[in-house]
C-alpha cells in the first residue's frame, strides 16, 4: 500500500465521521507535475482533539496549532485543522493560530503551487491562489504580497529558492525582488531551520543554478559571508561535482573559495550534527594531499580507510577541473587504489602493546612510537608475518638502545 492509499483511507475514516479532509500543499503540486510526493498531508476541519480521539496512535507534537500526526499502517501523516496564522511580531513565527477554513488556510500558506488542496473522493483540485496557472507557467510566487510574506516567515526566502532550485522553476520577478531586499533578515532564523532549506538547494542536481539564486540574492552573504569571488568559485565547485551528492560535499563545494578555517567559523552559524561537521572538516583540511604522487603506500591506506575519503577524491577532482589543471594526479591515484585490490585497509597490528613489552619495550612514548612505526612497516608490506615482525621490532630495539633515543 503506498502512503498516497493510506491518507486516502484516513481522509475516509475523517469523512465517514462527518468531517472534511483534503489533501494540503506538496503532495497536491507534485501530484499535478506527476512526481511522487515525499509525505501526504492532510488538512480537515476536525479540531486536534477530534483527530487524537479518531485514530489509535497518535502524537500530539503540534497539536496547539492544529497539527497532529497520524501513526496509520506503520506510516505517518500530518493531519492539521485548516487554520490562520497571525501576529508574525519576529519574523519567524505566529503568536496566534485560529482555527478557519480552507480558504483562510490556502491563503496562509507560503507560494501559489504549495496553496492547493485535493478532494480525493470527487477526485478534483480545489485552488484558490491560482495555483495550478503557476504550476503551468513554472513559477515560484507568494501567495499575497511577496514583502508581507517574507516580513512573516523569512525562511520563506531560502523556501522560495529551495523550491525553484528542486522543480527547476523560476521565481517570478516581485517575489524575487522582495528576496533580494530583504535576504540579510534571514539573519533572524535558526540555523536548524536555514540548515534543512539548504540542504534541499545543495543536495539537488541543480545545485548549481540555486546556488547562483543563493549569491545572487544575498543570502550566501547574510548567511555566510560569502563575498563574490569566494562564491563564484563554489558554484563553480558546485558545478564540477558529480550530480548525487550528500549534502556535506555539496556544503564543502561552495565554500570551496574561502580558507578552510574561514570555513568552519562560517559553518557554526548553521548547528550542523557532529558528523556533518566532522566530514565537512575532514574535506576541507585534506584537499589537495591526494595530489602528493609520492604518497605512501601506508599513509594511502590509513586515508582509503577514512569514512568520507571517496567523497574527498571526487571533492579534490571538482577543484582540478575548476581551476584548469589536469587530473594526472588523481588518475594516478585511482590506478593505486585499483591495483591493492581488496587488501585489509586497517589490519589489526602484526603484535599488540603486551607482545613488544614481552620483547622488551619499555611502556611510554617510545612503546608509542614503536608501535606506530611497525604498523607503518605493516601497512606498507614490508612485514607480513609474527616471526617477521618480532625480528623487526627485536632489530628496531637494538637501534634505538644503541641510539639512545
Ligand atoms: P516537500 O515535498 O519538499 O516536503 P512541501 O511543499 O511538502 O515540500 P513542506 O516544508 O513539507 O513542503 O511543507 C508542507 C506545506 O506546508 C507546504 O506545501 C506549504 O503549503 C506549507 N508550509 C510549510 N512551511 C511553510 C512556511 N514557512 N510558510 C508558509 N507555509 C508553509
Ligand atoms: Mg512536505
Amino acid at each position: 500500500m503506498t502512503n498516497k492509499q493510506t491518507a486516502i483511507k484516513i481522509i475516509r475514516i475523517l469523512h465517514k465521521n462527518g468531517f472534511q479532509a483534503l489533501l494540503a500543499g506538496g503532495c497536491v503540486r507534485d501530484m499535478l507535475l506527476g512526481k511522487r510526493a515525499k509525505d501526504y498531508d492532510v488538512a480537515t476541519d476536525a479540531r486536534p482533539e477530534q483527530i487524537i480521539k479518531l485514530f489509535k496512535r497518535t502524537l500530539e507534537v503540534g497539536a496547539k496549532f492544529g497539527v497532529v500526526i497520524v501513526l496509520f499502517e506503520k506510516q505517518q501523516f500530518e493531519v492539521a485543522t485548516f487554520r490562520t496564522e497571525s501576529g508574525y511580531y519576529d519574523g519567524r513565527h505566529p503568536s496566534k493560530v485560529e482555527f478557519a477554513n480552507p480558504v483562510e488556510d490556502a491563503a496562509r500558506r507560503d507560494f501559489t503551487v504549495n496553496g492547493m488542496f485535493y478532494d480525493t473522493a470527487q477526485e478534483k483540485v480545489i485552488d484558490y491562489v491560482k495555483g495550478r496557472a503557476d504550476l503551468k507557467k513554472r513559477v515560484i510566487r507568494t501567495i499575497g504580497d511577496p514583502a508581507a510574506r517574507f516580513g512573516e516567515d523569512y525562511l520563506r526566502m531560502l523556501r522560495a529558492i529551495r523550491f525553484a532550485t528542486q522543480l527547476e522553476f523560476k521565481i517570478e520577478p516581485k517575489t524575487w525582488a522582495a528576496v533580494c531586499k530583504w535576504s540579510n533578515k534571514i539573519k533572524h532564523i535558526s540555523g536548524e531551520r536555514i540548515c534543512t532549506e539548504l540542504e534541499g538547494i545543495l543536495a539537488n542536481p541543480n545545485r548549481s543554478t540555486g546556488a547562483e539564486c543563493l549569491v545572487q540574492s544575498g543570502l550566501a552573504e547574510a548567511i555566510f559571508g560569502l563575498d563574490r569571488k569566494e562564491a563564484k568559485v563554489g558554484i563553480k565547485v558546485l558545478e564540477s561535482l558529480p550530480e548525487k551528492v550528500d549534502f556535506p560535499l555539496a556544503l564543502a563545494g561552495f565554500l570551496a573559495g574561502c580558507k578552510t578555517g574561514h570555513s568552519l567559523e562560517k559553518l557554526r552559524v548553521l548547528k550542523l550534527s557532529r558528523r556533518a561537521v566532522k566530514h565537512i572538516k575532514f574535506l576541507l583540511e585534506n584537499r589537495d594531499r591526494l595530489l602528493d604522487d609520492k604518497m605512501s603506500l601506508a599513509k594511502l591506506k590509513l586515508f582509503l580507510s577514512e569514512p568520507y575519503f571517496y567523497d574527498l577524491f571526487e571533492f579534490q577532482k571538482a577543484i582540478q577541473k575548476v581551476q584548469g589543471r589536469d587530473t594526472i594526479a588523481l588518475s594516478g591515484l585511482r590506478k593505486r587504489i585499483k591495483a591493492l585490490g581488496d587488501v585489509e585497509l586497517k589490519p589489526k597490528p602484526l603484535l599488540n602493546g603486551h607482545e613488544l613489552i614481552k620483547l622488551g619495550a619499555v611502556p611510554g612514548p617510545s612503546l608509542g612510537q614503536l608501535a606506530q612505526e611497525m604498523y607503518i612497516a605493516q601497512l606498507e608490506g614490508d612485514i607480513k608475518t609474527k616471526p617477521h615482525t618480532k625480528k623487526w621490532v627485536q632489530k628496531w630495539l637494538e637501534n634505538h638502545r644503541s641510539t639512545g633515543k
